[in-house]
């Protein structure tokens, strides 16, 4: 602890590159971690499959109840990483998170500088007009929602299997990675591609990898935290000055 925050107190531009993990302490369970959606069974699927761009195509009907259930959770909450990134965004220190989360939760804790790489459940369109539509629509809908306006499908801005994420999104993620003095990577397995990759962007000073499992970045980490997201970055000190 001790070392991760004299990191926080050097560092200038700091870049939070985050995963799942960062959330499960709000209540919103992960893919791969214990406790993690890849040990229930859908039918014999993995989220995975269901969440990809042909399953949402061949199966709206099942890919909209999977998504329903556990894609989305109202009720969650930032914790106390989501606020302490927030508090060093507001002192100057944070230059970006990077998050492969689509709960929104960073967002909410009041942090500007996000790159939500896999989008957001919080923003869904028409996929003939357009239309925008808040998490409302698709809570509050049965079976595939449709637009009012004229009766398209719509889809959530969330990146599916199979699909591109955001280029824009991605080369701003890209940028504050690369101009970074310190890296703390988080709350991730790093198994997804093409995200798990822009830790090849990183050339600065200190990489810190905090996470519950091992990780494939722990063996070029300059510090390796085994334990809780939350615990770790709530009990950091936001000093402007070391
Ligand atoms: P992952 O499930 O593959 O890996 C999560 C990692 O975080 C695991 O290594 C686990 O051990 C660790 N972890 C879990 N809770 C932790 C905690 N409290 N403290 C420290 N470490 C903890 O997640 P991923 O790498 O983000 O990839 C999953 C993909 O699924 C992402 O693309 C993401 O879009 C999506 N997803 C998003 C959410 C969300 O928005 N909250 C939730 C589940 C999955
Ligand atoms: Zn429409």
């Amino acid at each position: 602890m001790e070392t991760l925050q004299q990191i926080i107190d050097r560092a200038k531009r700091i870049v939070f590159f985050g995963g799942a993990g960062v959330s499960t302490a709000s209540g919103i369970p992960d893919f791969r971690g214990a406790g993690g959606l890849y040990g229930e069974e859908w039918a014999g699927l993995t989220p995975e499959m269901i969440l990809s761009q042909s399953f949402f195509y061949l199966h709206p009907d099942r890919f909209f109840e999977f998504y329903r259930a556990k894609m989305i959770y109202p009720e969650a909450r930032p914790n106390a990483a989501h606020r302490k990134l927030f508090e060093l965004e507001k002192a100057g220190k944070l230059r970006g998170v990077v998050t492969q989360n689509i709960d929104g939760l960073h967002r909410d804790a009041g942090s500007r500088l996000v790159y939500e790489i896999h989008g957001s459940v919080r923003e869904n369109y028409c996929m003939d007009c357009n239309a925008f539509y808040g998490v409302e629509k698709i809570l509050n809908s049965a079976g595939i929602p449709r637009c009012d306006r004229c009766g398209g499908v719509v889809k959530p801005w969330v990146v599916l299997y199979g699909e591109a994420p955001d280029k824009y999104t991605c080369m701003g993620a890209c940028r504050e990675i690369s101009n970074c003095d310190a890296l703390i990577v988080a709350g991730t397995s790093l198994s997804v591609e093409p995200a798990a990759s822009f830790l090849e962007y990183f050339h600065g000073r200190r990489l810190v990898v905090i996470n519950a499992e091992a990780t494939p970045a722990d063996a070029r980490a300059d510090l390796v935290l085994r334990g809780d997201v939350a615990e770790i970055m709530g009990e950091i000190e936001v000093r402007t000055e070391a």
